[in-house]
């Protein structure tokens, strides 16, 4: 498993999301508290963002190294400001391929998407465009082609599909950012300045909430809507 963190809100220096806080995503690379799977995140790291400047373009960094190594990051990490993050740190599945088109945030050029989980390819329609022979690559696309909008339900039948998979997803599109429990944790803080979404707390405000599992969270405009996700299917 991976971890992933979003941000939607009012803009955030990517510093101060991913390598300041007390368990940030960066001590999370190297000492995650609640990962159940997979020691520690050192397979690659990624940081997508969408501009302040107006252009609905998402834009990445991503590397295959570990995010503790990399000193351009966090010289840069403290100048880039956004409304809307998504990063992710990667612990590979074992026969994954370890290289920046394999790490979270894919795109689409609309959504960034991270995955924390595992998933049997087989089960997934086939669909083009895929950043990566990764399973989360490949299921990013599917995600994609269907359109996230339609998240809850994608998921859904996807986990029926293949019973073992773990199917965590975390997407932004500048606007609204939405994310699945499946198989592991997430954690939601709702401040006065925005929702930040994490699969595990980055502090102690005790103002984050931990997300039941097979849920999903929808939240744009300031508004977080959290609802069960249909497993009777
Ligand atoms: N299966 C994905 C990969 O190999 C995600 C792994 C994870 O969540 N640890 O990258």
């Amino acid at each position: 498993m991976c971890r992933h963190l979003g941000w939607l809100g009012k803009p955030r220096s990517l510093a101060e999301l991913i390598l300041e806080p007390p368990h940030s995503l960066l001590v999370q690379s190297y000492a995650p508290l609640r990962q159940r799977h997979g020691l520690l995140n050192a397979d690659g790291w990624g940081a997508g963002f969408f501009d302040v400047s107006g252009s609905d373009k998402p834009r990445r960094w991503r590397s295959a190294a570990p995010l503790w190594g990399d000193a351009s990051f966090a010289s840069v990490a403290p100048a880039l400001s956004s409304h809307c993050v998504v990063a992710a740190v990667r612990s590979a599945t074992v026969g994954m391929p370890i290289e920046a088109s394999a790490t979270a945030p894919f795109t689409d050029g609309i959504w960034l998407l991270s995955h924390n989980g595992v998933v049997d390819t087989a089960v997934l329609p086939a669909s083009r465009g895929a950043e990566s022979v990764c399973d989360s690559a490949l299921l990013a696309a599917a995600i994609f082609e269907r359109g996230v909008d339609s998240l809850g339900e994608v998921i859904t039948e996807i986990g029926s599909g293949d019973p073992q998979a773990r199917l965590n997803i975390l997407a932004a599109n500048g606007s609204r950012m939405l994310a699945t429990t499946w198989g592991d944790t997430l954690s939601m803080l709702h401040g006065a300045d925005g929702v930040v979404l994490a699969s595990e707390p980055y502090d102690d405000d005790p103002r984050w909430v931990d997300i039941p599992d097979r849920h999903l969270v929808d939240t744009h405009d300031g508004e977080v809507r959290v609802t069960a996700l249909d497993v009777s299917r």
